[in-house]
């Protein structure tokens, strides 16, 4: 190595351990003024000598790049959410749910505070920190690397021994202290104060300049380690070695070995959380050994190994001045009551959600009420119950909404349906205004250069009634818009035109038909491989299609039926948006495996487990996790667990190998 080489080398590393001491272990070894000293020292060395830059140096810790658009990136492992408890019976049925699927009753747990922030997945190869991914929908999410490398204490460079290839995942937070020294610094300039520290820490992760983001004191609590490497046995040890290395797990993770253990943590730490320096919102319990927790596997939504314990919500009582109504893009009404403001849970609160006219009538809210308002896990807070005490000599039940307050078209209300919707589809405001915005929605037609607010503004120009008229859009109609620049209104003319290359399955999700969700489409839009065929299905072949159920059978059959809906689709195809499965993408599927459904366990050689799921169902077979009399076939790679294999050979399930389910596909 050359001299100056060394000297760069060896200035990033004493800083990095500056770092460490400071950010992770809270024990500043140096004064603030020697270290900036030495990282001035660095950086000009760096400056001067740019063959040697290195993204993952301390002097990049201060951030300057501007990130316009955050590139949207698949999960190499599903980012999964938790099941929720809320007493010692429903952790006490998890408990005998999982101790049915291992067989056993030995089972460890370890318990973890609930960190109430913004998810993240941290990628690290041969000991470099490579990129930093939010959750998102848990299948993608955004790219937010920039960003996360200007927080101190996630370490960007491992020294000692570990796994080589790892993602971590923790929850990035804004300490309390923190919070309230950002707060009182922007009141001070006069700008408005932040709610609460887990939507500002959000919110920092998406920041285009990443420069701000290393101004906030953002903090990252790792929880897992996620691996295809067995250098571990137990959950505990992982995040112990992990700790060791330089991340900051928390300490107040502890092993438990019963439900009752378990509890005493929650009790413990119900009380205790308003001590620590940042927020929690419960406990996440999880099996400890890793086989067991590969045996449990997952559910559609989160693993069967782990469930969160949701601390009890707090309550307010409050005034409820107003009930008003909100149309939803499927013309769903929504009652929202507006309270007199009040402080909950450390944000104020204005408004709560009402859900619909049976839950006012059940709970007999009324206006000028006083109410006990909850805020749970969700973001909007909800009315639990009215004091009668309280109730005002005069007051009169509510009469709910007959009329939408937006068009006045009368409400109506299907049997079997809790919600009231407004009819006029095609002429409501916010129904028109809500379809073109989830059109245009990442997960649908991801047009890139229009904005919720800009459909709202088309459509009061009225430029667009639907989103059949975005095709028809010029510039030359948008530049004099309010806001709109040439190069503004290009953009957008190519984003609209780019979303002609979006694949058949989110151009389905797109167009809105009710109950068909992103999952919904994918199904559907296999099965089909284009628009006419699936607007052509009668309600019985619908049906016979796999978790296709009456009421989205019947939707389709509903939106197939209205001829602005033929006319929409007819003119999107005309357009020359993917009404269909594209050739390339059917080359890739086959139906070799219709009809079966696979267990995969262990680890594989030639493809990843995630690889091979897809494939599994690249060629219409099913991915289930855990082994039933429905399993056609078990895939089992190397060290598959013991009590699966058992129970695969007790049921006389075939077990192939991964050469084996090769050959199948071939
Ligand atoms: P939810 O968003 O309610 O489904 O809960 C799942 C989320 O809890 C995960 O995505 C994590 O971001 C977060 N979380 C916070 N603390 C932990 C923890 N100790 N273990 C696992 N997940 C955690
Ligand atoms: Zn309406």
């Amino acid at each position: 190595m050359d001299h100056i080489q060394e000297q760069i080398q060896s200035l990033r590393d004493e800083l990095s351990q500056h770092n460490y001491n400071y950010y992770v272990l809270d024990n500043a070894t140096i004064s603030d003024y020697e270290f900036d000293i030495k990282l001035k020292e660095l950086e000009k060395l760096e400056e001067a000598h740019p063959q040697f830059f290195d993204p993952n140096s301390p002097t990049q810790r201060v951030g300057g790049q501007i990130t316009k658009n955050f590139e949207t990136v698949t999960h190499k492992n599903r980012m999964y959410s938790l099941d929720n408890s809320y007493s010692k019976e429903d952790l006490l049925d998890w408990e005998k749910r999982i101790q049915k699927i291992l067989g056993t009753t030995d089972i460890e747990y370890t318990c973890e505070l609930k960190y109430d922030g913004a998810s993240i997945n941290l990628t690290y190869e041969n000991g470099k920190f490579i990129k930093a991914v939010t959750r998102g929908d848990g299948f993608q999410g955004d790219n937010v690397t920039t960003n996360i490398r200007t927080i101190k204490s996630i370490p960007l460079n491992l020294n000692s021994d570990f796994v080589n290839d790892f993602e971590m995942r923790g929850e990035i937070i804004l300490p309390l202290d923190g919070f309230q020294k950002m707060n009182e610094e922007r009141v001070a300039n006069g700008e408005e104060a932040y709610r609460n520290p887990r939507n500002t820490a959000s919110g920092s992760l998406k920041l285009q300049d990443s420069a701000e983001v290393a101004k906030r004191p953002l903090d990252c609590l790792l929880y897992q380690v996620v691996t295809d490497e067995r250098k571990y046995k137990t959950h505990y040890e992982s995040l112990e070695a992990a700790r060791n290395i330089g991340f900051k797990v928390p300490k107040t993770i502890e092993l438990a070995s019963s439900i009752d253990a378990v509890f005493d943590f929650v009790n413990a730490w119900d009380s205790k959380r308003n001590e620590l320096p940042y927020e929690t919102d419960g406990v996440v319990i999880k099996v400890n050994n890793l086989q067991q927790q590969e045996e449990l596997g997952y559910t559609s939504k989160a693993p069967r190994w782990a469930i969160a314990y949701k601390f009890k919500a707090e309550q307010v009582a409050t005034v409820l001045n107003e009930i008003t109504y909100q149309v939803g893009r499927t013309g769903a009404i929504t009652p929202v009551a507006n309270l007199e403001p009040v402080q909950l849970a450390g944000t104020i609160v204005k408004r709560a959600s009402l859900h619909n006219a049976d839950q006012i009538e059940k709970l007999d809210i009324r206006v000028n009420d006083t109410v006990f308002v909850e805020k749970g896990g969700e973001i909007i807070p909800k009315i639990i119950a009215v004091d009668f005490n309280k109730r005002p000599k005069e007051s009169t039940p509510t009469q709910y909404a007959t009329h939408c307050p937006e068009c006045n078209t009368e409400l109506i209300r299907t049997d079997g349906d809790a919600k009231h919707y407004c009819p006029n589809e095609f002429g409501c405001a916010p129904q028109i205004t809500g379809r073109v915005q989830h059109f245009i929605s990442r997960k649908a037609m991801d047009i890139d250069g229009l904005g919720g607010e800009t459909v709202d503004l088309l459509r009061k120009e009225g430029l667009i009634q639907n989103y059949a008229d975005l095709y028809d859009l010029k510039v030359e109609q948008i530049i004099p818009l309010e806001r709109m620049a040439e190069k503004s209104a290009q953009n957008m003319i190519a984003g609209i035109e780019k979303s002609k290359e979006i694949p058949f399955k989110k151009v389905l999700f797109a167009l809105g038909i009710r109950f068909v969700g992103e999952t919904v489409a994918k199904k559907l839009a296999k099965h089909f491989k284009s628009i006419e065929n699936l607007m052509a299905a009668d309600f019985e072949t619908l049906i016979a299609v796999d978790e296709i159920g009456d009421r989205i059978a019947q939707s389709i059959i509903d939106f197939s039926n209205d001829l602005g809906n033929i006319q929409l689709v007819n003119r999107l195809k005309s357009y020359g948006v993917q009404l269909e499965v594209s050739a390339e993408s059917i080359e890739n599927q086959t139906d070799k495996l219709q009809g079966n459904a696979f267990v995969v366990s262990g680890v594989f050689h030639q493809m990843s487990r995630n690889e091979l799921k897809k494939a599994i169902e690249d060629n219409g077979g099913k991915v289930s996790s855990s082994i039933s009399k429905k399993t056609s076939y078990v895939v089992a790679g190397d060290n598959m667990g013991p009590s699966k294999l058992a129970k695969a050979e007790s049921l006389g399930i075939p077990i192939i190998s991964e050469d084996e389910f090769i050959e199948m596909i071939s």
